[in-house]
C-alpha cells in the first residue's frame, strides 16, 4: 500500500470514529463503514436502476452474514508466533511495554489449550482483530472448534476482544463475577482508553457482551473432555476426563481475577496475579497487600512442580514466578511499612532502592509509581 493511500484510508476511520460518536452503544454494535458505505451507494442508484439497487442490497446482507459468521474480515495482524509451554499448551507472549498502536494492544499473553472436545482459550485480546489473528493460529494448529474462553479481568486486553468470539459462535465464557461486574459497568470508558491508546478503529468495533458469560466467585470446574480409557490420553500420560480449574485468589493488581489451573497438564494461568521479566505496575485499584494474600493461596493450592504462565512475560516455573513477583511486592509493602511505622515521608519511600530490578521492562515507569502507590497505601492518603 503506498503511503499516499494509507493516509486517506486512516482519515477516513478517523472521520468514521467522529460520527460514531454521536450514536448510542447499541447501534455501534450494528455500524460497520464498508456496510453503511454499501447502503449508502444503493439508496443514491434507486432512482435510476431498481436491479442495481437491488443487487446491492442483496450484497449487504451477504457481507453481513459472512461477517456475522466469521466475526472479523480483514488480515490477520503480524503477532507473535504462539509457543509451546507443554503438550496441546500454546501461549502467544505479548509486549512487555505499555499498549499502543505498534502492538495492537497485545502487551498480556493469549493462550490456548488443545483438548479433546476443543480448544479452550485463556484471554479475549484487546480487540477482534487480535482475536481473530490468534484465530487464525489455533486453525493452523488444530482442527477442533474453540468452545470455551475465559477472561483474566475486567481489562480491556482480558475482554474487549470477546465480542469476536461470541460472533464466530462460543458459547462457553468465562469470568470471575466481580471482574464481570467491572467490566460491564466501565465497559464504555475502558473501550474509549483503549480506543485512545490503540486505535479507534481497531477497537470500536468492540460490543459488551458481559451478559452471555458465566460468572464464579471461589472456584469453578469445567469438563473439556477426554474419557476413561482414551487411547490418544493415555498415550499422553493422561487417564479420565480432563478438568479446567478456574480460580479467583482473590484481589491484587485489579480487584478480582481469573486464574486457570490444568492439573492433567501440570500448567497454571496466573493472570495479572503473576508477572514474569517486566515489572509489576500497579494502578489506582491495585490492593497490594491483598495481592501478596492472594498470591500466598495461590502459592498454597497449586503444587510446586506446575508450570506457570504469568499475565504478562514468558512461561517459567513456580520459584522464578515467586522471586518475579510475590518476592518484589513483599519487598516494597515490607520495607516502605517500616519508613511508614517511622514516621519517613513519601520521599523517603520514592528513594527506597529498588535498582536490583533495573533491567526489567517498564522499570522506569514503574518503580516510583509503585513505591508511591504502597506508601499511599499504608498511610491512608490517596492515590
Ligand atoms: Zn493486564
Amino acid at each position: 500500500m503506498t503511503k499516499r493511500k494509507r493516509r486517506v484510508f486512516v482519515s477516513t476511520a478517523f472521520i468514521f470514529a467522529l460520527q460514531v460518536t454521536y450514536v448510542s452503544a447499541s447501534e455501534l454494535a450494528t455500524q460497520d463503514p464498508y456496510i453503511e458505505g454499501f447502503k449508502a451507494y444503493a439508496e443514491e442508484v434507486k432512482s435510476y436502476s431498481n436491479d442495481l439497487n437491488h443487487s446491492l442490497l442483496s450484497y449487504v446482507d451477504e457481507v453481513k452474514k459472512a461477517e456475522k459468521q466469521v466475526g472479523y474480515i480483514g488480515k490477520a495482524l503480524p503477532i507473535p508466533k504462539a509457543t509451546k509451554v507443554t503438550d496441546g499448551v500454546y501461549t502467544v507472549v505479548g509486549s512487555m511495554i505499555w499498549h499502543n498502536p505498534s502492538n495492537f494492544g497485545l502487551n498480556n499473553n493469549l493462550s490456548f489449550i488443545i483438548f479433546e472436545d476443543g480448544v479452550f482459550v485463556f484471554n479475549a485480546g484487546a480487540n477482534a482483530a487480535l482475536a481473530y489473528s490468534l484465530h487464525q493460529q489455533i486453525k493452523a494448529l488444530t482442527d477442533k472448534p474453540v468452545k470455551w474462553v475465559a477472561v483474566e479481568n475486567n481489562q480491556g486486553h482480558a475482554y474487549l476482544g470477546a465480542s469476536y468470539w461470541v460472533d464466530v459462535g462460543v458459547k462457553n465464557l468465562y469470568s470471575s463475577q466481580a471482574a464481570n461486574d467491572q467490566f460491564d459497568a466501565g465497559f464504555e470508558r475502558t473501550k474509549r482508553e483503549w480506543s485512545e491508546r490503540v486505535g479507534k478503529n481497531i477497537t470500536l468495533s468492540a460490543r459488551n457482551v458481559s451478559d452471555q458469560f458465566t460468572t464464579f466467585e471461589d472456584k469453578m470446574v469445567i469438563e473439556v473432555g477426554g474419557g476413561q480409557g482414551e487411547l490418544s490420553l493415555l498415550k499422553r500420560g493422561y487417564s479420565g476426563v480432563e478438568k479446567v480449574y478456574l480460580y479467583d485468589f482473590g484481589p491484587g493488581h485489579t480487584p478480582a481475577s481469573t486464574s486457570l489451573y490444568i492439573p492433567s497438564r501440570k500448567v497454571f494461568f496466573t493472570g495479572d496475579l503473576g508477572f514474569n521479566e517486566r515489572m509489576p505496575v500497579f494502578f489506582k485499584y491495585t490492593n497490594v497487600k491483598a495481592w501478596i494474600e492472594s498470591y500466598e493461596a495461590m502459592m498454597s493450592t497449586i503444587p510446586e512442580d506446575t508450570i506457570m504462565v504469568p499475565g504478562h512475560g514468558t512461561p517459567t516455573n513456580m520459584a522464578t514466578l515467586k522471586k518475579q513477583t510475590y518476592d518484589y511486592l513483599v519487598y516494597l509493602y515490607q520495607n516502605i511499612e517500616k519508613i511508614v511505622e517511622a514516621d519517613g515521608s513519601l520521599e523517603d519511600a520514592l528513594s527506597l532502592d529498588q535498582s536490583m530490578y533495573q533491567d526489567r521492562p517498564v522499570f522506569r515507569q514503574a518503580a516510583e509509581n509503585n513505591a508511591r502507590h504502597v506508601y499511599n497505601e499504608i498511610s491512608g492518603g490517596g492515590f
